[in-house]
């Protein structure tokens, strides 16, 4: 059976979940492999995680002469690593960095790229959700090794056992792809709440909080869920682009979404449509958020969801 490398996503070799939805994936093509670039001693803990999601060899690229530079000494260390090996396709979490390296590895190998994948079959055909998720579109790589970016939140992760075999791999890094380097970077500072695109909750804000989003954070921290915001919310200033859901910023999918004074536009849809039930507390009854609720509040959220946070707090009591 033809291997298949996920690239793995981790903070310091702790291993986010993207990772196992790649796996999943990847076991319906063929058999997976992780591939950890990072310090090698992290290596038998990323291995003892992935290895329950089917990763039956852990590849672990040393990242001394990588950590430092930006995404071309990445791009060098796949390809090294994937010469000479019989591979269905390489998957790699959709980020910004990892789409930058999936482009420059699809150059040298002369593949087909397909990115922002939301699901991908047996035979290599990947869906992808397109025009702020208004058409589904489905490709397929017929030209060299696939190499495929899915996006967050596109499968459920699977258990599966795998051997897990750690497998260190040496790479030789050129000049060229040391050529630009980071000259510093500091940790954005902890706000204690998951990540937006792993959440199983999300409480995003709009324009209707008129900047404060505090009733949307106190929402959040009731329910232990990740913040997120609407374009208009972020172009105010209010808060990052990081928080940003939709078509130019983040997709979320999880089990609860709650959408405070948001109108529901096209863009902002296409990046918390899929998630399993909608709430949306939002003062104009003729909003189109409220066409694809599940439960819909028609009310200042200024009120409601200070409300809603108390009654919470008072169950959790
Ligand atoms: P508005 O549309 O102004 O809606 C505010 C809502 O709050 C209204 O429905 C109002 O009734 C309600 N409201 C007001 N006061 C209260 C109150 N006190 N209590 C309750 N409700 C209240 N947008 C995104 O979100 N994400 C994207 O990634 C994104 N990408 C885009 C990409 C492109 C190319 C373009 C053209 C646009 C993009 N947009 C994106 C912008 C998008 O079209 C909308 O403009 C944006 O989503 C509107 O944000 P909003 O719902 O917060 O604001």
């Amino acid at each position: 059976m033809s291997e298949v490398l996920v690239l793995v996503d981790h903070v310091a070799g702790t291993v986010k979940k993207p990772t196992y939805e790649l796996l999943t994936l990847a076991g319906r093509l063929g058999e997976p492999s992780a591939v950890f670039i990072g310090g090698t001693d992290a290596g038998q803990t990323v291995a003892d995680a992935v290895k329950a999601y089917g990763a039956e060899k852990v590849y672990v690229i040393d990242d001394t002469d990588i950590r430092d530079h930006l995404v071309a000494p990445k791009a060098e260390a796949l390809q090294q690593l994937a010469a000479g090996k019989d591979l269905a396709a390489i998957l790699l979490p959709s980020t910004a960095e990892n789409k930058e390296i999936a482009g420059r590895l699809a150059v040298k190998f002369g593949s087909g790229l397909i990115t922002d994948a939301v699901d991908l079959e047996a035979d290599g055909t990947a869906t992808q959700s397109v025009f702020a998720g208004s058409h589904t579109l489905t490709a397929k790589v017929t030209t060299g090794i696939p190499v495929i970016t899915v996006k967050p939140n596109s499968a459920a992760p699977e258990k599966s056992a795998g051997a897990g075999a750690v497998t260190p791999f040496a790479v030789t890094i050129s000049e060229a792809a040391r050529s630009a380097r980071i000259e510093d970077s500091r940790p954005r500072a902890a706000t204690g709440r998951p990540e937006l695109t792993e959440a199983a909750i999300v409480v995003s804000g709009g324009r209707g909080t008129g900047g404060g989003f505090g009733p949307v954070e106190d929402l959040a921290d009731a329910l232990g869920a990740a913040v997120g915001a609407s374009r208009a919310a972020v172009d105010s200033g209010w808060m990052p682009h990081t928080l940003q859901v939709g078509q130019t910023g983040k997709t979320v999918s999880p089990q609860l979404y709650v959408a405070a004074g948001i109108s529901g536009a096209i863009q902002h849809r296409a990046g918390m449509q899929t998630s399993k039930t909608i709430v949306a507390v939002n003062k104009d009854e003729e909003a189109p958020i409220f066409d694809m609720v599940d439960f819909g509040v028609v009310g200042d959220l200024h009120t409601v969801l200070p409300a809603l946070t108390e009654d919470i707090n008072n169950l959790k009591s």
